[in-house]
């Protein structure tokens, strides 16, 4: 039997609006594999949110000592408010051999990506930035100048897609779903994840191949 490789870092970004959050959800209920980092945030909680299942929520002296702590992995400044990936809990479940997704931005994005270069980095896409508008303001309770601040910064978030190793567009949350579950497929067969691995297990291999 062989021993169980390093887990799989899975960073899935994208422009405000994509539906990266609603493709997330519903990857976890199909796939009991994977595993969502929680972060923290200094925003406070919207209706329903929990303490520690959706984040955590910090306050900005709890989120600072975090920083000079030097507890996340990487931390961001979205509309106003701290976000942070929380750095002990993603490295225990990547060495357990488990599959990690991070829902981030695109600037967190982009610092994970500097020091986790085996991790996989897909860019959730809008069908269309008509789709996109309507998405942004569909979310509501929000000023006009607002609204337009978030569709323009989506706007020209979706240049960093040429810094990502994959671009899923999302016409269907189900379609979206499942060419993420093709891409992780796809990565957990690549021989330079798992060459070390095999090399130490040949032993082994050839014995439940040929003589059991
Ligand atoms: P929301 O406030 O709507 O939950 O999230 C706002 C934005 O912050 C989303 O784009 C989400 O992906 C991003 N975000 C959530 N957690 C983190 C994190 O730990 N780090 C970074 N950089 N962004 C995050």
């Amino acid at each position: 039997m062989m021993s169980k490789s390093k887990g799989i870092l899975i960073v899935i970004s994208g422009p405000s609006g994509a539906g990266k959050g609603t493709i997330c959800k519903a990857l976890l209920e199909k796939r009991n594999d994977l595993y969502i980092s929680v972060s923290a945030t200094t925003r406070s909680p919207r209706k329903g949110e929990v303490d520690g299942i959706n984040y955590h929520f910090f306050t900005k002296d709890q989120f600072k000592e975090g920083i000079k702590n030097g507890d996340f992995l990487e931390y961001a400044e979205v509309y106003g408010n701290y976000y942070g990936t929380p750095k002990a809990g993603v490295n225990e479940l990547l060495e357990a051999g488990k599959n990690v997704i991070l829902e981030i931005d695109i600037q967190g994005a982009l610092k994970v990506k500097e020091c986790m270069e085996d991790g996989v980095f897909i860019f959730v896409l809008p069908p269309s930035m008509e789709e996109l508008k309507s998405r942004i303001i569909g979310r509501g309770s929000e000023t006009e100048e607002s609204l337009m601040t978030r569709f323009k910064s989506a706007y020209q978030e979706i240049n960093y897609v040429s810094k990502y190793n994959y671009a899923v567009i999302n016409d269907t949350v189900e379609a979206a779903v499942n060419k993420i579950e093709g891409i992780l497929l796809a990565e957990t067969c690549r021989v330079d994840r798992i060459k070390e691995h095999i090399l130490d297990s040949k032993e082994g291999l050839i014995h439940e191949q040929f003589y059991d």
